[in-house]
């Protein structure tokens, strides 16, 4: 919860900040928490006064106000919309921090996911009134089987880590189903993993053993093979990794797993940057989920309900949650609920339905409108935008794997480089934002200090990735002539200044009450 109107005070460093009368800023308008806007006895709307209706609340009647606040329609519509103007989005401007926050949702998606027939079906329909969107979600699973070469597909995981709880639980089952439920424990995560890998280990029963990486940013096979071992349940392996960098080793890593009798998890996060030009399944993969929201360009996060088909390779196939579909000897589609009626072994299932319709319509639609060689030139031309920003950036901010060869769709950078002018990461982030840009991801992967990691997306064109380079290179200009306090004292044009972080995160305000004077984090 954050008190928009008290921030437009004077800089920290006594720069002027623009101070209006009405707290206002330009034609951005001030805006007040819903609290402080409204009144108790105040209504949208009019109902008539109940007469003469029997009680039926057993005493139960409430005897003390509810102390909610009361808006006109203006009212409430104005409030949103002052919000939805802070609210920085890829429809408004480029977007560093890609495709894993959100890459260009075409609108053709939105048009066919609103389709009357789609958009309001129930999920307990019987199956003979929606054979139509059970259609839709086969095809949607032919395409995924065909771009990543594997077995099965389990639709119903809603994101990309409900996906790799998916696939380590159909690890475990088929673990169990050989009888070394018990005997494999450990499953080896680099130390470049996203923190979703260890957490699913850990959350599925396994005992996590991290590995390091190269010098060069990849998986260490020397470490990896004295870890290998009758008590290994798997790998978790994000490809391309979260250093940009596509792990060539990785038919050899599938193969060293395999041998000492554990499966593959590959974290499909960046599918995206390889979609069309190999398939994880003749790499040795065996489980790996597909953030349709990252690489199909289904809208996640604020936007909507992400979603995670996690594929599956021949061996875990047969341990695929319920429900999924099958089609009868009349070729009708048959959605099998129970594990009773599966052909196979189900660990169980990952949610009540069948997943989010609404993004498989979306997916669906992005994947027909761009065609086998459009997906393939949409992943080409993600990662071409990202070896651009590499390029133009590599003299002034130091990328620690430049040497290792192109990246693949991001770039990634250390702080280094600014920090030999007395700056961090979070202030070069910050002054970005007095830029008009949405800072890029910030200390991630830890592997490398104080990171920044540049994901430019298929879509920018090569005007757009110009000025967001120009704009880096200025800052490190500004930076090199020991303008500290540029970026000290930045965003000093955002609605919000520098906040407290740690103690936002640490002590959050989760309540707000009238009579505490509100005290701003941090400016
Ligand atoms: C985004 C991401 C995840 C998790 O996916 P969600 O859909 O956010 O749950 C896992 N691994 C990597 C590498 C990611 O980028």
């Amino acid at each position: 919860m954050t008190q928009l109107r008290s921030t437009r005070g004077e800089a920290g460093d006594g720069a002027p900040a623009p101070k209006t009368v009405s707290g206002s800023r330009g034609l951005l308008q001030a805006a007040s928490l819903l609290f402080e806007t409204g009144s108790a006895d105040r209504s949208g709307v009019d109902f008539p006064e109940a007469q003469g209706l029997p009680d039926r609340l057993g005493g139960l009647r409430r005897k003390a106000p509810v102390g909610l606040v009361g808006l006109s329609e203006p009212e409430a519509v104005r409030h949103y919309v002052r919000l939805s103007q802070r609210n920085y989005a890829i429809d408004l401007g480029f977007f560093p921090l890609g495709s894993c926050t959100m890459k260009h949702n075409p609108r053709l998606n939105e048009r066919m996911a609103r389709l009357p027939g789609l958009s309001d079906l129930h999920p307990l329909q019987p199956a003979s009134t929606v054979q139509g969107a059970f259609e839709l979600m086969a095809e949607l699973a032919h395409w995924l089987l065909e771009l990543t070469g594997l077995d099965a597909v389990a639709m119903s995981p809603k994101a990309g880590a409900h996906g790799e709880l998916c696939g380590m639980l159909a690890i475990r089952q088929a673990l169990i189903a050989r009888g070394e439920g018990e005997t494999r424990k450990r499953v080896i995560v680099p130390a470049s993993a996203h923190g979703t890998n260890p957490a699913t280990a850990a959350a599925c029963g396994f005992v996590v053993d991290e590995i390091g990486a190269t010098e060069e940013g990849r998986v260490n096979m020397e470490a990896l093979r004295e870890k290998l071992g009758p008590d290994v349940a798997g790998i978790m392996l994000t490809n391309p990794n979260t250093c940009g960098l596509f792990e060539r080793d990785i038919k050899e890593i599938a193969d060293l797993i395999h041998e000492a009798g554990g499966y593959f998890y590959c974290d499909g996060a960046n599918y995206n940057a390889i979609v069309g030009r190999v398939r994880p399944g003749d790499l040795g993969v065996d489980a790996m989920h597909i953030n349709l929201h990252k690489t199909f360009s289904t809208p996640h996060g604020g936007g909507g309900p992400g979603a995670g088909p996690t594929v599956l390779s021949a061996a875990l196939a047969p341990y695929a949650p319920i429900p999924h579909l099958v089609r009868r000897d009349d070729g009708a589609l048959d959605l099998i609920e129970h594990a009773a009626e599966a052909a196979g072994q189900p660990f169980g299932r990952m949610c009540a339905f069948h997943g989010q319709m609404g993004m498989f319509v979306r997916a669906l639609s992005y994947m027909m409108s761009h065609g086998a060689d459009g997906l393939r030139q949409a992943a080409e031309d993600a990662v071409l935008n990202a070896n651009y920003i590499l390029a133009r950036l590599k003299e002034r901010f130091n990328a620690p794997f430049a040497a290792s060869g192109p990246c693949m769709h991001e770039a990634l950078f250390d702080d280094s480089s600014i920090r030999a002018h007395g700056l961090e990461t979070i202030d070069l982030a910050k002054a970005l934002i007095d830029e008009g840009y949405h800072p890029f991801t910030t200390y991630f992967p830890l592997v490398v200090h104080g990171a920044m990691l540049i994901e430019p997306t298929d879509t920018e064109p090569k005007a757009e990735l110009d000025r967001f380079a120009d704009v880096m290179i200025a800052l490190a200009d500004r930076a090199a002539s020991g303008d500290q306090s540029h970026f000290k004292t930045a965003p000093r044009l955002a609605p919000v200044r520098r906040l407290d972080e740690t103690g936002a995160a640490r002590k959050p305000k989760l309540r707000w009450r009238p009579e505490e004077a509100f005290k701003h984090a941090a400016e």
